[in-house]
């Protein structure tokens, strides 16, 4: 049985899961459905600008229900096995390696269709809220690594 650990740093939060192998061990329980093998990470990390799941789908597994959303963007990160994702009506084939960027109106649902697990991150950030990124976000320190 997976269970979540949160170490908190001064500057940072360090949070174990668990191997892929064991995600289908957690469960998000919303109105009316469990949705097994997915856990949500943003409140354990105390995380200020995005939501993130980690999900493990079984073979036939699939969300009964499509939806949108109002004002975030979701990217799909798909790491291990094969599926497909219903967007606006349209069939998209995936697997281990696509990255799928959704906007906030599209109406979407997604099944795994293949005889493995299907492994993927969802990351919710607010549509156009990324000002400046990468390297125009980073600062590179006067002192260098010291790992002691
Ligand atoms: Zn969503």
């Amino acid at each position: 049985m997976s269970q979540v650990t949160v170490k908190q740093g001064t500057h940072y939060a360090l949070m174990e899961t668990g191997a892929t192998a064991q995600w289908p061990d957690y469960t998000v329980s919303l109105p009316g459905i469990d949705i097994p093998g997915k856990l949500f990470i943003k409140e354990s990390l105390a995380l200020t600008g995005c939501e993130v799941s980690l999900n493990s789908m079984p073979s036939g597994g699939e969300i009964p229900f499509n939806h949108t959303h109002q004002q975030n963007e979701e990217v799909y990160v798909f790491i291990q096995g094969q599926g497909q994702m219903l967007l606006d009506g349209e069939t998209i084939n995936v697997k281990e390696g696509s990255i799928v960027r959704v906007d906030p109106q599209a109406d979407r649902s997604w099944r795994n269709n293949s005889d493995a697990a299907l492994v993927y991150l969802i990351i919710q950030v607010r549509q156009d809220s990324l000002n400046q990124y990468s390297l125009t976000d980073g600062v590179v320190s006067e002192a260098a690594p010291n790992w002691a």
